[in-house]
């Protein structure tokens, strides 16, 4: 049966490695045979495609030749396919796996079952999250920010490898250096064996004499760290970035998570902004609107000159190119969207209701608005 597997990942064709993974391990806890929803089938299915989708070889031998491979085919004439080889991937040793490992970390199946145990374990550090304020202009422009964060770092006295500095490396006593152990066990389909990662050297092989007096020997240490982060320019309120490797430490001082970063930015008086776009109002009087004149705009980088037509009517729009904010990512800038408010007059003296009263016959209307209505209106 045809099988797609970015469809059982859920993932799309472009997906980058680390979202493979994620989708992989999202999957495998959910389809999981220990768990009460768990599917043996499904299990299989999503950690098929996870090896191959996660092998870039096999990725893009598999994006040339198609969705149709089964593991007859592999078996068979896969290797023919395209040079598809499914090597390494038996579901028989897939079976024999259950029950005999730690299924807390679906990655640990797959270096025991598909690295038959020779890959080591490498868990990857914690991601964290935090919040970062920004004001509305350094949102706008970018800024760079130093942010202190408490977290489990690499510890500093062993470099993360969790060997006293100056120790001796001695050849892991457990697994005699191979880095992987075979357990046999009896089972009711007959005797199994399986190999799984040393959980003694963490399938390095060495191990050693000394563990670091520090961290005794995790290669990790709680820390406060001070790091410089850039903002791009033209990032908004709610965005989250992520800042690679910057989480918690993993595996011996290395395969750090992520640190993401969820910005609040501030508003500021008098402008708006979606987007690169940047919106903002301005009042004009009466007669400007009627004679037409040149604004002092202001935009979030200074003034701006715009030309107020004769005749303009309170609402009008106008758009000045590329004085919005920077394109988040890429080039150029938006607009800034400018309205235009005409404020009527509230208070006329004598002088001015005379002059109305002169506009108004002037341009035909007749001014039957008798002193006491004037009188009413300006108070
Ligand atoms: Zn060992
Ligand atoms: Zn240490």
């Amino acid at each position: 049966m045809a099988q797609d597997y970015y469809q059982i990942l859920g993932i799309s064709k472009s997906a980058s490695a680390e979202e493979i993974k994620r989708a992989y391990r999202k999957l495998a806890h959910q389809y999981h045979p220990d768990k009460g929803a768990g599917s043996e089938s499904k299990f299989k299915e999503v950690s098929e495609a996870y090896q191959v989708l996660s092998d870039p070889g096999k990725r893009q031998q598999y994006d040339r030749f198609g969705t149709t491979f089964n593991q007859n085919q592999a078996r068979g004439q896969g290797a023919q396919q395209g040079g598809f080889n499914a090597q390494g991937f038996d579901f028989n040793d897939f079976a024999q796996g259950f029950g005999g490992f730690d299924f807390d970390d679906p990655m640990d199946i797959f270096s025991n079952i598909f690295g038959g145990g020779r890959r080591p374990r490498r868990e990857r550090g914690v991601d964290l999250e935090m919040a970062m304020d920004l004001s509305f202009d350094e949102a706008v422009f970018g800024v760079e920010k130093e942010i202190s964060l408490e977290k489990t770092d690499a510890c500093e006295h062993c470099s993360g490898s969790g060997a006293e500095p100056g120790s001796k490396i001695n050849t892991c006593p457990k697994c005699h250096g191979q880095g992987q152990i075979r357990v046999t066990r009896q089972t009711i389909l007959g005797q199994m064996s399986s190999v799984s990662t040393c959980d003694r050297c963490d399938g390095n092989g060495k191990v050693a004499e000394r563990a670091c007096s520090v961290c005794k020997g995790s290669g990790q240490q709680r820390r406060t760290k001070t790091i410089k982060v850039k903002i791009p320019a033209g990032v908004e309120n709610g965005q989250r970035i992520r800042i690679s490797k910057e989480g918690e430490v993993g595996y011996k001082g290395s395969n750090f998570g992520d640190l993401y970063l969820q910005l609040r930015v501030a508003t500021k008086s008098g402008f708006k902004r979606e987007g690169a776009a940047v919106f903002s109002e301005i009042p004009i009087s009466f007669y400007q609107a009627a004679l037409g004149t040149i604004l002092d705009v202001p935009t979030v980088d200074g003034k701006a000159q715009v030309k107020i037509p004769a005749g303009t009517q309170s609402g009008k729009v106008f758009r000045l190119k590329g004085r919005g904010a920077p394109i988040l990512n890429g080039s150029g800038r938006g607009d800034h969207l400018l309205t235009v408010r005409v404020v009527t007059p509230t208070k006329l003296n004598k002088k001015e209701k005379e002059l109305f009263k002169k506009l108004s016959e002037e341009s035909g209307e007749s001014a039957q608005v008798d002193e006491s209505f004037w009188d009413k209106i300006v108070g």
